[in-house]
């Protein structure tokens, strides 16, 4: 799925308005009906006005109309989605244009955008519980009809986590990238300008770096944290030239953590587990790739966490049960964190990992791939409709 953003500008203020109340309406429908678009939307121009913007949101592939056995209606699309959540930071003010895709991962897209100012940011979009329906056929029915399984519900779930985090985190010193904004499955955060270790060759002194990345984990741990996928993807390397007195250049590495919604806490069933593995990949890939094996072994769970306990600094495990997560959302988004973890591990086959649909998947190179810059619709009503039809979601049923 690829977002793209050259609909945007052609939408009215009563597509927008449609959209948002097929979003919604999806709160407690999977299939939204008509009459309930129509009911949420209260256009000015009635009933007309709503098919008029259904067929223009349809045409462009933001809602998909599905035919059941009881009743037609619509959902929302990942596009859709994407849309609103575009449409929010571009309301307010945090996003003027949309740039260049960098990353595409099983569970994201990472674009680069821009706000008004010109300032480059980095726009995550979660794109969790796009389970593979071909590989899982048995699953398909089962995931269909369980709310907790719902890709909308799930991507929703991961990026309110990793902002709560990266703000949690963020605020304690470490080093990650500022969070911005979060609007249903997407963050925003500022551009770290760097390279993710993968792509680094060589480094001038591995075992510092490997001394700092180490140091990062036992950090993490006594604030009650275990990263849960700390690789070589999730950490970026930032160049720091600097040239001394005497005219002599110096290299500082610095190492920015990222890629927050697999955290675990320390007290987690498994958190040895996940300790052991976030090392492991650590002493794996500094022996693979820059022929660095620490002589020191370690280190150990058991005294990470007794180091934990004794240094009675702020639980930041706690935070995201602070931050309005129910016990149930943190069961729901960890089971499909697994649920893909378990599919890499024994599918790696990207080709059958795509989502099923319609609305996918053309990955042909177009002008919104390289650098051309897109610029998207400002509207400012955006947030008073949000507001306007969050407080009437108890009142959608039919
Ligand atoms: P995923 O969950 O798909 O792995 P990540 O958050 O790890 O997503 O991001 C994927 C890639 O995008 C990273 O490996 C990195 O190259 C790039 N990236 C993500 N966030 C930033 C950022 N704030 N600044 C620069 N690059 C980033
Ligand atoms: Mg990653």
């Amino acid at each position: 799925m690829k977002l793209d953003t050259r609909a945007m500008r052609y939408l009215a203020s009563e597509d927008w308005r449609v959209l948002t109340a097929v979003e919604m309406g999806s709160k407690n429908h999977e299939l939204v009906p008509t009459p309930l678009i129509e009911k949420i939307a209260r256009l000015k121009g009635g009933a007309s006005g709503v098919h008029k913007s259904i067929s223009a949101l349809a045409k462009v592939g933001l809602i998909a109309r599905v035919k059941e056995a009881k009743y037609d209606g619509y959902r929302l699309t990942y596009g859709g989605l994407d849309y609103l959540a575009l449409h929010t930071h571009s309301a307010r003010k945090d996003i003027y244009s949309v740039g260049t895709r960098i990353g595409v991962g099983k569970e994201s897209d990472i674009m680069i955008v821009a706000d008004n100012q010109g300032t480059q940011k980095v726009l995550k979009i979660h794109r969790l519980g796009r389970i593979s329906f071909r590989t899982v056929k048995s699953n398909r029915d089962y995931l269909k009809n369980r709310a907790s399984g719902s890709w909308m519900y799930l991507s929703r779930l991961a990026a309110m986590k990793e902002f709560a985090f990266m703000k949690a985190l963020l605020a304690e010193g470490f080093p990650v990238p500022e969070p911005i904004a979060q609007s249903r499955h997407t963050i925003l955060m500022a551009l770290i300008d760097a390279f993710p270790l993968r792509q680094i060759s060589a480094v001038p002194d591995p075992a510092k770096l490997y001394g700092e990345l180490i140091s990062l984990i036992l950090r993490l741990a006594k604030h009650g944290l275990i990263h849960g996928d700390f690789n070589e993807f999730n950490i970026l390397i930032k160049e720091i030239k600097m040239t001394t007195e005497s005219g002599e250049e110096t290299l500082t590495l610095e190492p920015v953590i990222i890629d927050f919604p697999q955290m675990v806490s320390m007290e987690h069933q498994n958190a040895e587990m996940y300790f052991d593995r976030d090392v492991e990949c650590i002493k794996r890939f500094f022996s693979r790739r820059f022929h660095f094996t620490s002589t020191e072994p370690g280190p150990f769970f058991k005294d990470a966490k007794r180091a934990m306990k004794k240094a009675g600094l702020t639980r930041l495990d706690a935070t995201v049960e602070a931050s309005g997560f129910t016990k149930k959302m943190v069961k729901d988004l960890e089971a499909a964190i697994r649920e893909k973890e378990a599919m890499k591990a024994d599918g790696n086959n990207s080709d059958e990992e795509e989502e099923e649909s319609d609305e996918d998947e053309d990955d042909e190179e177009d002008p919104s791939d390289n650098g051309g810059e897109i610029i998207i619709g400002v509207a400012n009503e955006v947030d008073d409709l949000d507001a306007e039809l969050a407080s009437k979601s108890t009142e959608n049923e039919v």
